[in-house]
């Protein structure tokens, strides 16, 4: 059986698709750069007045000056020294006018006189510098500066600077198609009413979670009994997706028919077990252009194999980053009884410093168990018990 380790890196040498697309800002949240972005100007393009005040040279300041004042200057008007003038009246988001340097705000002046639109003025300030209440031009980029990497999620932050910059259109990497199949008699869809011995599917959610971070919407969700031709007619289906997500059907049982049908469709497997726990039947292949995840059946196992190997595909498809895992010490005491590593979920707690915690849960096939964690962490194969202070590597959700 191959390690965690060994699994990932089989399924991250099997990435296929990087088109990319332009889509218009507004649409392009949570879409991945597929091109770095320069600074198109200097920002601030000009020297901008960040008080509102009067603007004087530095080097004439003098609090016991009356300084004449002809002129106000508002954000997005272009500003002018006139000869002989001194000062202006400037406001928040303004061009400081050639030859100013400092801005003395409104609180630090006052106006003694207004007569035929020149305004007496005192000014005092208990400070004065070059560039005071001034950002400078190109003070946060230079013109052709570097500002975000290809590979970058666009949120927020990064929306606004794109407007900015003036990236009306953006350049983001395509979305692969993925098809999703739950397979099990038992499994009825979220709406109907199970019989006493009927499940409904909650896995097919717990994918889609994972693939809606990235804005991947599945092109078909279905769920078909353990019927081999069923099955076999799904599968066929789904594998004209890029990534065709299953659940259910890959474990020992005499009703996981998964495996054979997927090799029978001439799907190559590439592994088929990982040393893990829970998820330890999970089955990887390819056929073409398709990756094939055959997630066992039970709730936490889907979420645990979903983060810790679906995820980064999803990643490393549109030229993202992996994200490492986190380290934390440990609150409390774990036994574990198999030599495998196992997974479980942990929530993110401050004592003297922040670490984990666990709550007990009832196995791979408790509905519950993802909840009530921050993530999950990963309690190491051949370490029988865990102890307070042991640090454990946790992916947050
Ligand atoms: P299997 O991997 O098919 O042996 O299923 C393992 C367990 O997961 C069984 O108890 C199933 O009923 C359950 N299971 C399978 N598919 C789903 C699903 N789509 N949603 C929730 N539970 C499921
Ligand atoms: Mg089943």
């Amino acid at each position: 059986m191959i390690s965690i380790e060994e699994a990932l890196s089989k399924i991250l040498s099997e990435i296929s698709v990087t088109n990319r697309e332009l889509v218009p800002l507004e649409e392009s949240l949570g879409r991945i750069l597929a091109d770095n972005v320069y600074a198109d100007r200097d920002y601030p393009p000009f020297h901008r007045s960040t008080m509102d005040g009067y603007a004087i040279k530095s080097a004439d300041y003098d609090s016991s000056k009356i300084y004449h004042c002809k002129k106000e200057i508002f954000a997005g008007m272009e500003s002018n020294l006139d000869p002989g003038e001194e000062i202006v009246k400037i406001m928040t988001g303004a061009p400081v006018p050639e030859g100013l340097d400092a801005v003395i705000k409104i609180e630090d002046s006052q106006e003694l006189s207004l007569e035929n639109s020149v305004s007496k003025v005192k000014l005092n300030s208990d400070k004065i510098f070059y560039f005071m209440n001034i950002a400078v031009r190109g003070e946060d980029l230079k013109k052709g500066e570097f500002v975000l990497g290809s590979g970058t999620k666009i949120g927020m932050p990064e929306i606004s600077l794109l407007a900015s910059l003036g990236v009306d259109n953006v350049s983001v990497n395509s979305l692969p198609t993925v098809s999703i199949v739950s397979t099990g008699n038992e499994v009825v869809p979220v709406g109907s009413t199970p019989l006493p011995f009927q499940i409904r599917d909650s896995n097919s959610y717990s994918l889609i979670a994972i693939l809606n971070r990235y804005n991947i919407k599945p092109k078909s969700i279905v769920l078909v009994p353990d019927e081999e031709i069923k099955i076999t007619e799904a599968l066929d289906k789904g594998l004209e997706s890029d990534i065709l997500l299953l659940s259910g059907g890959v474990s020992m049982g005499s009703m996981d028919l998964i495996p054979p049908i997927l090799e029978r469709l001439g799907v190559k497997k590439i592994f088929h077990k990982v040393s893990l726990k829970p998820g330890k039947p999970i089955w990887f292949g390819k056929k073409g252009k398709t990756v094939v995840f055959g997630l066992p059946g039970n709730p936490f196992s889907v979420q645990v194999c979903a983060r810790i190997f679906l995820d980064p595909y999803i990643r490393s498809c549109l030229g993202m980053q992996i994200s490492e895992p986190l380290r934390y010490v440990f609150y409390g005491k774990r036994k574990k009884k198999s030599s495998l590593p196992e997974f479980f979920p942990a929530f993110l707690e401050t004592k003297d410093k922040t670490g984990l915690s666990s709550k007990s849960f009832n196995g791979s096939g408790d509905i519950r168990a993802g909840l009530f964690a921050d993530g999950i962490a990963l309690h190491p194969g051949e370490q029988a018990e865990i102890l307070e202070g042991n640090v454990l590597n946790f992916f947050p959700w």
